[in-house]
């Protein structure tokens, strides 16, 4: 960990007016957007790993269904249809079994840094969280625009080979309106659903609801530490969890989610309270943490 700079404590940021529209949380991400940090640059490798190996898989032919003109695929050579669909559901299970080891032994590291539909609703935060600031949140609204249309683009070439996009005629109009569609459900899961998602319905946030991971990286919170009790880490945790009380039994959030767990199988490893807790407090060794610290709580 970078040594922080010592200063004042942050304050909170206070609405303007009583009647602000905006939630508190939003507040609390436009405060971390306006510092760079370590996590996004981390964040930017991590999920460009994640689009590289989406993308790479199909364009390199190592399994495709290709619905228009038929040009499956299984480890770049042609096959039919029932072993193109094989091997894309081996694919698809071997990455769900990918991010599960990862989880198991990172701590739910995919989940914060990794998976793209938790992307796709933390750059749909700071589109609120730019509210009033209109070149802000237009630079907000092209990121998640180009990041749905990255994401959508890997993962339709799964099912139809890059050459349609350029062939001409009604199979190229076929695919750049799926695209099109694609991109407009992922646009609306960012700004409908968005973590709720996660909270509620992610299969594999299901299974570690239940179980918790014997992760390497965890958030740690030591009360004796200088802890300003400014509560801006449970403010920003885009699942509503205290970070400073993750060991305490959970009433389950709905969906999928199962009750009566510790909070912590719920995290996200996301480390948004973790950035947070370094603008609000400014000291290390931090309350607050993510990493290899053993737990005192
Ligand atoms: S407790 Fe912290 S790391 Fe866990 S989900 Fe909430 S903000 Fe993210
Ligand atoms: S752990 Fe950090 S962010 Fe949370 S209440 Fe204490 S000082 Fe504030």
């Amino acid at each position: 960990m970078t040594a922080l700079q010592e200063s004042a404590p942050a304050t909170l940021p206070e609405p303007k007016r009583k009647s602000d529209p905006a939630p508190a949380r939003f507040r609390l991400v436009k405060l971390a957007l306006g510092h760079a940090h370590r996590y996004g640059r981390y964040r930017l490798v991590t999920m460009g790993i994640t689009l590289a190996v989406l993308m790479a898989a199909p364009l390199a032919g190592l399994a495709r269904v290709d619905l228009w003109s038929g040009a499956h695929r299984m480890l770049g050579d042609p096959v039919d249809l029932g072993l193109g669909l094989a091997t894309v559901s081996v694919a698809i299970a071997s990455f769900y079994g990918a991010t599960f080891l990862i989880n198991m032994i990172a701590g739910r590291m995919f989940c914060g840094f990794g998976c793209p539909v938790g992307e796709l609703s933390r750059l749909s935060d700071a589109v609120d969280a730019l509210a009033k600031d209109p070149a802000g949140q237009r630079r907000a609204w092209l990121k998640l625009g180009a990041f749905a249309l990255l994401l959508v683009g890997a993962t339709s070439l799964w099912w139809v080979a890059p050459g349609v996009y350029v062939a001409g005629g009604l199979a190229m109009l076929v695919a750049w309106g799926a695209l099109a569609l694609g991109v407009g459900l992922a646009l609306i899961h960012a700004r409908r659903w968005r973590w709720n998602f996660c909270r509620k319905l992610c299969p594999i946030g299901l299974y570690y609801s239940v179980v918790q991971t014997g992760g390497l990286v965890h958030i740690d919170y030591d009360a004796k530490l200088a802890c300003t009790d400014c509560k801006a880490c449970a403010g920003v945790c885009p699942v509503h969890l205290d970070p400073r009380h993750l060991d305490q039994l959970l009433d389950s959030p709905g969906g999928l989610a199962v009750s009566d767990m510790p909070a912590a199988n719920h995290c996200l490893s996301c480390g948004a309270c973790v950035e947070i807790c370094e603008h609000m407090t400014r000291k290390e060794p931090l309350p607050a943490a993510m990493g290899f610290r053993s737990p005192r709580r």
